[in-house]
């Protein structure tokens, strides 16, 4: 399968209906960086800069942050990379801070909100992302905004400092991209205006999902209880697609579900066409893609929710399994 994988790294991602596709790939640490190339992937589809936070057990300097960060672009081979700005909190705690100690911490004081609430190293980290362009493109992206005015204050920050670093005389950069994860259901129902203002959006599907059905992502019992080809999932995505179709909103899907060769082909069946996913998922994802018309998978799943099927797994399944290859 390794050989067979390889064999089409360098074809494009195109369905067998003639759909283009974007495989893009997650990354976070400097050691992911050389499978931007062996696996063929259009991009960093999502950098997880709270890897480098929680590898330390200090709070990074800026001028470190900022040396990480202008490597992995050196690394990126003119690639897109979305910087994920810091996402701690829940599941993912700094040992030099201060625990907070909640009940609930997935629902609690975690990413963006940590950022709004406590601004100091956000726009340190800003400000390092900044410097790491050197006027080269860059694009960053807020995890867990839950509100338009998340989304509005976090930009904001980006555009003081894009302001601060111009009245310094350092170089910014030649195009800057804000865009905003949506990770929780809120978010998929906000004014139309906030699908116009954001530059674009990820769906941070891990998360997405733990809201959506209610069930902790880390909690062995429940996280297998609710299938991601959930009719009532797929429909809610899809509605998200439609939203940024209707205002032109660049839109992506990053969880891990993104990986997985029989989810992705339902993402795309949804409408999604840029999936980031781990790298060593790129060549299987691609090579279904390849093999499937999207119409005939959208019609399989259209037709398991008109049965009043729960999920659109084993009807899809079943279609792949005998649909000519
Ligand atoms: C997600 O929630 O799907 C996501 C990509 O972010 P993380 O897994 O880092 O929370
Ligand atoms: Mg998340």
């Amino acid at each position: 399968a390794q050989e067979r994988y390889a064999s089409i790294r360098e074809a494009p991602s195109i369905t067998a209906c003639g759909t283009q596709m974007s495989l893009q790939m997650n990354a976070g640490l400097m050691a992911d960086l050389p499978s931007l190339e062996s696996s063929g992937a259009d991009g960093v589809g999502l950098f997880r800069t709270e890897l480098q936070f929680l590898i330390r057990n200090q709070m990074p300097k800026r001028s470190e942050l900022s040396a990480l960060y202008s490597h992995v672009l050196d690394n990126a081979m003119g690639k897109r990379v979305v910087f994920r700005t810091l996402d701690i909190g829940s599941d993912k705690v700094l040992s030099y801070m201060k625990p907070n100690d909640e009940p609930n911490p997935a629902l609690g004081w975690r990413a963006i909100r940590v950022g709004l609430d406590k601004p100091g190293v956000m726009r340190m980290q800003l400000q390092a992302l900044l410097r790491a362009a050197k006027g080269r493109p860059l694009t960053v992206m807020f995890p867990f905004v839950a509100q338009y005015e998340e989304y509005r204050a976090a930009r904001a920050e980006m555009e003081k400092a894009l302001e601060r670093e111009h009245i310094l005389g350092h170089p910014i950069p030649e195009t800057l991209e804000i865009g905003a994860m949506l990770e929780t259901p809120s978010l998929a129902f906000a004014p139309k205006s906030f699908f116009e203002e954001v530059q674009f959006l990820s769906i941070g599907g891990n998360d997405l999902k733990q809201f959506f059905f209610a069930a902790d992502r880390e909690n062995e019992r429940v996280r297998r209880r609710y299938d991601t080809l959930n009719i009532s999932f797929l429909t809610f995505l899809r509605q998200i697609v439609e939203r940024c179709e209707e205002t032109g909103t660049p839109l992506s899907f990053c969880g891990e579900d993104a990986g997985r060769p029989v989810e992705a082909v339902c993402l795309a069946a949804m409408g999604l066409r840029t999936l980031s996913m781990r790298p060593a998922s790129i060549g299987p994802v691609k090579s279904l893609l390849m093999r499937v018309d999207l119409g005939q998978v959208r019609q399989v799943i259209d037709a398991a929710a008109a049965r009043g099927d729960q999920s659109a797994r084993h009807a899809v399944m079943e279609y792949l399994r005998t649909a000519p290859a």
